[in-house]
């Protein structure tokens, strides 16, 4: 393949149920486009942990599993997109969430929002499907170093010492928010805000279903095979599967 590091990528949204893989994936499809990987759940972590005011707002909804509102993670998402690091392309990973986030998305791109911003090519858009009952699996297993942020995952990535990250030696830490209470909450509002999603980027032909109860590289390959394609593709011909 030509250097994937070299032309524009656009925006890519990867959606999914807590737990699909977005993450993984958005950090392996980050690198090997040399795009920014924008996790709106790791910004309001960060956030959270620095105690800002963004964060003394979010903290509770968070540790609730609940959505944080629409005005305060759109404003957030725009601060960050206009960087110069987004020009390339960028993914997104953990927004849009609700339809009004998707439409506020929109504007964006549109180059309707911020002054002196130029519009960007209209997304395409990766939906991973994964059962519920692998979904609470996965979730109950997940743990992420607090240094870096990688994932791993005791059942299916494990770590080569248990607990303890390959790359810098810190001690994982199960997220808060990955206890089983505040998981059955975070599908809850998977399924009532952020299913819609895919009907509604359905119809601009560039939404793609992967199977995200796969290899991770498999995954990964399939992610960058339909990027690939329908980056070009015109608006609101086609979709379907990898
Ligand atoms: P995540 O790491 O993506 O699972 O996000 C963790 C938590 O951050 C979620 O359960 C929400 O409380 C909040 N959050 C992340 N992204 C969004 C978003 N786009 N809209 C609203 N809340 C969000």
């Amino acid at each position: 393949m030509a250097d994937a590091t070299a032309h524009n990528v656009g925006p890519i949204i990867l959606l999914g149920p807590p737990g699909a893989g977005k993450g993984t994936q958005a950090k392996l499809i980050a690198q090997r486009y040399g795009i920014p990987q924008i996790s709106t759940g790791d910004i309001l972590r960060d956030n959270v942990a620095r105690d800002t005011e963004l964060g003394r707002k979010a903290k509770a909804m968070m540790a609730r599993g609940e959505l944080v509102p629409d005005d305060l993670v759109n404003q957030m998402v725009g601060e960050r997109l206009v960087k110069k690091d987004c020009a390339r392309g960028f993914i997104l990973d953990g927004f849009p969430r609700t339809v009004v986030q998707a439409q506020w998305l929109d504007r964006f791109l549109a180059g309707k929002l911020f002054d002196n911003q130029r519009p960007c090519d209209p997304p395409v858009v990766v939906q991973f499907d994964v059962d519920y009952n692998i979904l609470l699996h996965r979730l109950s297993g997940r743990r992420s170093c607090p240094t870096c942020g990688r994932i791993y995952n005791i059942h299916t990535q494990p770590t080569r010492v248990p607990d303890v990250c390959d790359v810098d030696g810190s001690k994982l830490v199960i997220r808060n928010d990955d206890r089983r209470e505040v998981v059955e909450e975070r599908l809850r509002a998977y399924d009532l805000q952020t299913r819609p999603l895919a009907a509604y980027y359905r119809r601009s032909g560039r939404l793609v279903h992967i199977k995200g109860d796969q290899d991770v590289e498999d995954v990964t390959h399939q992610v960058a095979k339909a990027i690939e394609r329908l980056r070009n593709a015109p608006v609101g011909t086609q979709s379907g599967g990898a």
